[in-house]
């Protein structure tokens, strides 16, 4: 008798599983159609990618149900995962489906959060994804969930983003998802030729202007794309 009520235990917990998925599908559907297919974003890489990411075990335990809603979400420590269409719309600016060395390309972010972000970039590269967290109980449970997810080609660092990754650069791509209140040096030195980066800056909390920044024949071309907010960029 106890093996049997185990055993229905067991089955019925699998099928709840399956059934939440599914439901978790559909919310990704409709999240991808309503608040990013219907403002214009049609990229449809970046539409795949953000319709395969299971935005929902990013987010804290208590935000899932909202996991698809169309804001940001908190995540501890004053942080927040980032509007999906926000995270398409920077994703869709950094090109990384264009024409692409077959090696891939190699991208940096900074702000790894959630993982979020970089789980999105991770489904969409051939290469490798660098990723730097200043708050380490983030970096470390961040990377712990890439891990499970089996995001094989995500690195995560503990670590003041405002450096880069010295090590690791130069880098084709490099995306902000925390705005400073001017463009760090050590990152425009560490986009390689040809790279794009993608950033928001401005003060803290206030309007802030996200950039998209081309790196053409060693000058940096800016390209203004409108109003964003973000959480600041932190200093150690
Ligand atoms: N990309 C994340 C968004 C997280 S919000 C996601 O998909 O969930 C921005 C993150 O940037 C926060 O976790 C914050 O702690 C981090 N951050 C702020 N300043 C930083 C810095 N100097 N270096 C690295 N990370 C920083």
């Amino acid at each position: 008798m106890k093996y049997l009520i185990l055993f229905l235990f067991f089955f019925s917990s699998i099928f709840s599983f399956a059934s939440d998925e599914k439901k978790f599908a559909l919310l990704r559907k409709k999240m991808v159609e309503e608040q990013i297919l219907s403002r214009g974003m049609e990229d449809k890489k970046v539409l795949e990618a953000m319709e395969r990411t299971p935005r929902h075990k990013f987010v804290p335990e208590r935000y899932i149900s909202q996991a698809y809603k169309d804001h940001p979400l908190p995540i501890g420590y004053g942080q927040t995962i980032s509007q999906p269409y926000m995270v398409a719309l920077m994703t869709h600016y950094l090109k990384l489906t264009g024409e692409v060395p077959p090696s891939g390309l190699k991208v940096l972010e900074i702000g790894t959060g959630s993982g979020y972000q970089a789980a999105i970039l991770s489904e969409l590269l051939k290469g490798k994804v660098y990723t730097i967290e200043i708050i380490e109980e983030l970096g470390v449970s961040a990377a712990r969930l890439l891990r499970a997810l089996n995001y094989k080609n995500v690195e995560v660092k503990i670590g003041d983003g405002y450096f880069g990754w010295k090590e690791k650069a130069p880098f084709d791509r490099i995306i902000v998802t925390c705005a400073p209140d001017h463009l760090p040096a050590p990152l425009t030195e560490q986009l390689k030729e040809g790279g794009i980066m993608v950033i928001p800056v401005g003060p803290p909390g206030s309007y802030q202007t996200l950039w998209q920044i081309e790196k053409k024949e060693g000058k940096l071309i800016f390209n203004n794309m409108g109003g964003c907010i973000f959480v600041p960029f932190r200093r150690k």
